[in-house]
């Protein structure tokens, strides 16, 4: 199979041109017309000076016409970043800036949020009006649709996806053609996906988890079912699996607790439902067994793995539900062409039950971070044993006596909020800041809300000044997307030290605990 990941798409719309392969409420594109419209915008991408290698940054949302610019942009032998619309227009610009794009494509709804960039870029419009922009929908209707000659290689990029950085600005992970083939390589065999299937896509498009959903459905000959953006209530999530009786439902375990929470799955639910499948998140048992019960002919499956190695390194399909509601589901084994070691600081492999660092090596890794030597430098390292390369994940875990792994947390401040990898070093940055702050700390605790965790912070204000939470939450908001501000505030006159003169994290989780609640 060609590792080129639009090629894959092109083979399945060779052998289904009149099927479905793309759905969104009432729009659906067949397989013949995705390939079309993606290789008519190819064509006029490459008509507005894009070649290979450079960067097109995607403002549009999770909406058939995205799928189609990210194969186009593919096709014309580019690298497409992904952006957030909903996120602050001073955070798109960083990205942007670091993407350091030739075109943005744009769909309408994100005119706003063009409106408030200041970045100098040409803009094409894939769907509805969006003002300024170079060329429309309409123009690209006028290009061949025929098949273009591939201009790529399996080890170039093919997208940049932003997340969270510690050090206030998001930092871009390269993923190549060949990194998410050799997941589809293990993955499509292993699910056994095919025609005929009706697949979730439900994280958002800038997420790593969403290329799976992409790649995977549509080089299998399956049925995507985008899950439009403002479904966000369990029972709409829950009439949205049934009515588009989907066969493959997969997402990030916040939202199975929450849907677990809100009682909306019963008993026999979701008949057409084979797979399920969660990455991203410790999903808790208890959740797990309420699915398990409800909807008891589905395989379970959980994958582990952060986006600098591909969707996932790692997998455990669940034998049964689980008795023990305190006992946390097992990453489990390697995926193929991947390893997982457990090492202590001396790089020596750790006994069995004893937790160490988990280091990925393997046909997933990434290239490193996007113009960002240092960085990569810091987590991509060479194994001294081997000389091979690894990924220092930043993830404690442990081997058991069976040979599985468990996911035991993490060595530094990064959390997931909502499945959203977040470092609290940004949302530091961010508060830090806003003029009349002296000093301040975010640390994460757990919730029982939607998150699971939520983000707190504290904070003293310079002498004279006066500062609330609305105040500083109404700052923020121009930073950071929603799911990165804080729901949890304390103001001190001067933050907790320890003898080393650092913020004492532990002592502020205290006072979060005890103290305040959600705003
Ligand atoms: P992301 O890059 O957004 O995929 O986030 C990667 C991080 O999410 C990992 O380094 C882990 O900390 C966490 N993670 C991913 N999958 C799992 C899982 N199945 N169980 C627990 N944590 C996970």
């Amino acid at each position: 199979m060609s590792a080129l990941l639009h090629d894959r798409v092109t083979r399945a719309a060779e052998l289904r041109p009149d099927e479905t392969a793309v759905v969104m409420r009432d729009e659906q594109l067949t397989y013949g017309a995705v390939e079309q419209r993606s290789n008519q915008l190819a064509r006029q991408l490459i008509d507005h000076g894009v070649r290979s290698g450079d960067r097109v940054c995607l403002l549009q949302p999770k909406a058939p016409p995205a799928i189609v610019s990210m194969l186009a942009t593919l096709k014309a032998g580019a690298v497409y970043v992904p952006i957030d619309i909903a996120s602050p227009a001073a955070r798109v610009e960083k990205i942007v800036a670091a993407a350091d794009p030739c075109l943005l494509l744009a769909s309408g709804e994100a005119s706003q949020l063009l409106s408030q960039l200041h970045v100098d870029v040409g803009v094409v419009s894939v769907a509805g009006a969006v003002e300024g922009a170079q060329s429309g929908p309409a123009d690209t209707d006028a290009y061949d649709a025929g098949r273009l000659p591939t201009i790529s290689a399996p080890g170039d990029p093919a997208h940049i996806l932003f997340t969270s950085g510690s050090t206030g600005a998001p930092k871009g992970v390269v993923i190549t053609h060949a990194m998410v083939g050799a997941f589809l390589d293990w993955a499509l065999p292993y699910f056994g996906q095919r025609p005929g299937d009706r697949i979730s896509g439900h994280p958002p498009l800038h997420f790593d988890l969403s290329t799976f959903d992409i790649y995977g459905t549509l080089s299998s000959g399956a049925a995507l079912y985008l899950v439009p953006g403002d479904l966000l209530l369990p029972r709409q999530l829950a009439s949205f699996i049934r009515d588009a009786q989907l066969t493959q439902w997969f997402s990030v375990p916040s939202t199975f607790a929450y849907m677990a929470r809100g009682d909306a799955v019963s008993e026999g639910d979701f008949p057409s439902l084979r797979r399920i499948i969660w990455c991203g998140e410790v999903l808790p048992p208890a959740v797990l067994a309420y699915w398990m019960r409800r909807v008891p002919q589905c395989t379970y499956t959980n994958l582990y793995g952060p986006t600098e190695a591909t969707i996932a390194s790692s997998y455990y399909t669940v034998p049964a539900i689980p008795r023990d509601e305190k006992a946390a589901i097992p990453i489990g084994t390697p995926c193929g062409g991947e390893d997982i070691h457990v090492l202590d600081e001396s790089f020596d492999h750790a006994p069995p039950g004893e937790i160490g660092e988990l280091y990925i090596e393997g046909d997933g890794l990434s290239p490193g971070y996007w113009r960002d030597e240092e960085k990569t430098r810091e987590v991509f390292i060479t194994d001294p044993r081997t000389g091979r390369r690894m990924y220092r994940t930043g993830d404690l875990g442990r081997r058991d006596e069976q040979g599985l792994l468990h996911f035991v947390g993490r060595a530094d401040s990064q959390i997931k909020s909502r499945g959203y990898r977040i470092e609290l070093g940004e949302i530091e940055t961010a508060v830090t800041s806003v003029a009349g702050v002296a000093e301040c700390a975010v640390v994460a605790v757990p919730s029982e809300d939607f998150g699971g965790t939520a983000i707190c912070c504290a904070w003293a204000s310079r002498p004279g000044v006066e500062l609330d939470p609305r105040t500083l939450r109404g700052s923020l908001s121009q930073a950071l997307p929603s799911y990165m501000l804080p729901s949890r505030w304390l103001e001190l006159d001067e933050l907790p030290k320890n003898a080393n003169g650092k913020i004492d994290r532990p002592n502020l989780r205290q006072k979060f605990v005890a103290g305040s609640s959600d705003e």
